[in-house]
């Protein structure tokens, strides 16, 4: 008989998506007439389809299949050269400095953010925000690690900071946040760079909402602040940025300057660890989907992928704007497809799961199911369409109104 990796008994069961679809699923069964009206502002995935340059540049990278002179087998398990270059200048457009050889192209930032794991021992301090985005936590969990939680709240707008009196080794950060919609700025993450710097840490920065930045002041990259090559590794991904979801592309960048000693003394640089480890468990993202992913970054993707995200933006705007009037506190929704509001009238976040289902046929997320902190909280996105948006919110307006 095998052993187990028995850490995998230590996670807790995700009954989030599961238990929305059920509750929705058994209203609309005992309330057809309702049930019809239902709108979802609870979607966590893009709807709007690929832009036109990429359907282009992936068509061009199938027809390239097709014939032997110019047919591709394994790529390099880094990304193309291409695809890469790409990458560093867009990262150079938006202010900042990245070598190509930094960057490794994946199959999206959900892989990386988990299996970046791999690179780190056991016995360290691990800092994970809390509400975050859970595959930090599981991940870590299934590797036996022990996880301290970052206390996101109010008093500190979802945006936890370091705390200078404890020494830390791994420290997760994912701004703009899923699900808060927060975002730090830049004296913000300087202050986390110094950090980590002082207790020779590294930072893992989730920067999977970047394109969504739209206030020149705030960092889009944790590379954007001084220093940070020295203790940052940075996941990005095309799924929010570029409608890739269903495509699947990411990018992580492990700069060569981040070097850390082994117990024995000998220098070992991360860079060289992700490489070997993609090289090994990894064998290259498809070269069909970085012909798409490449030209994301051109001027003419950049603008059609701008038009996407200003959709969702004005969706965002309606649920902030409703929520501003109704003088309900609320975080994110201008720099991030989420809107992250504490529960009127001191509900949990089930009862106002519930309380919005029956009354107003409106679905969100609980906060809940991002965190412990999160329990008096709810989260809406932007990601359905303008018209469901607004009607979903006029809806909400009058319900609270009255209240
Ligand atoms: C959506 C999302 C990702 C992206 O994951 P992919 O695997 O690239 O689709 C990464 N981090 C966060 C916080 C996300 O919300």
């Amino acid at each position: 008989m095998p052993r187990l990796n028995e850490h995998y008994l230590n996670l807790k069961e995700s009954y989030l998506f599961s238990e929305i679809a059920h509750r929705t699923a058994a209203y609309a069964e005992q309330n057809p007439q309702k049930g019809a009206q239902i709108i979802r502002l609870g979607i966590g995935d893009v709807t709007k389809p690929l832009g036109k340059v990429v359907l282009k540049a992936l068509h061009e990278g199938v027809d390239a299949m097709s014939t032997a002179e110019t047919f591709k087998g394994y790529g390099p398990e880094q990304g193309y050269e291409a695809t890469r270059n790409a990458i560093a200048a867009y990262y150079k457009k938006n202010g900042v400095e990245v070598d190509p050889g930094d960057i490794f192209v994946s199959d999206g930032a959900k892989s990386d953010t988990g299996n970046i794991t791999d690179l780190f021992g056991p016995g360290n301090v691990i800092l994970i925000p809390d509400p975050v985005y859970p595959v930090y936590v599981d991940t870590n969990i299934m590797c036996g690690n022990e996880v301290t939680y970052l206390e996101g709240n109010a008093g500190n707008q979802f945006l936890p900071m370091p705390d200078p009196g404890v020494h830390a080794d791994v420290i997760y950060l994912c701004s703009p946040n899923n699900p808060t919609g927060a975002c730090y700025n830049k004296a913000q993450l300087k202050e986390w760079v110094d950090y980590a710097l002082s207790n020779d840490a590294v930072i893992l920065f989730d920067s999977a909402y970047e394109a969504f930045v739209s206030d020149p002041e705030l960092p889009r990259s944790i590379f954007a602040i001084e220093g940070a090559k020295r203790c940052a590794i940075e996941f990005c991904s095309l799924s929010k940025t570029a409608g890739f979801t269903g495509t699947r592309c990411g990018y992580t960048v492990v700069p060569k300057e981040l070097k850390f000693r082994a117990s024995d003394g000998t220098e070992m640089s991360l860079n060289a660890m992700w490489n070997r480890r993609q090289c090994t468990k990894f064998n290259g993202t498809s070269y069909i989907v970085q012909k798409g992913a490449e030209v994301v970054f051109s001027e003419e993707g950049i603008r059609e992928c701008q038009e996407n995200i200003q959709y969702y933006k004005k969706n965002a705007k309606v649920i902030a704007d409703t929520l501003s009037r109704l003088q309900i506190p609320f975080f994110g929704g201008i720099n991030s497809p989420y809107i992250w509001f504490e529960c009127p009238d001191g509900m949990d976040s089930w009862t106002c799961f519930d309380y919005l289902l029956t009354n107003i046929q409106v679905v969100g997320t609980p906060g809940a199911g991002f965190g412990e902190n999160g329990k008096n909280y709810f989260r809406l996105t932007a990601f359905n369409t303008y018209e469901k948006t607004v009607e979903a919110m006029e809806r909400f307006e009058k319900l609270f109104a009255s209240l």
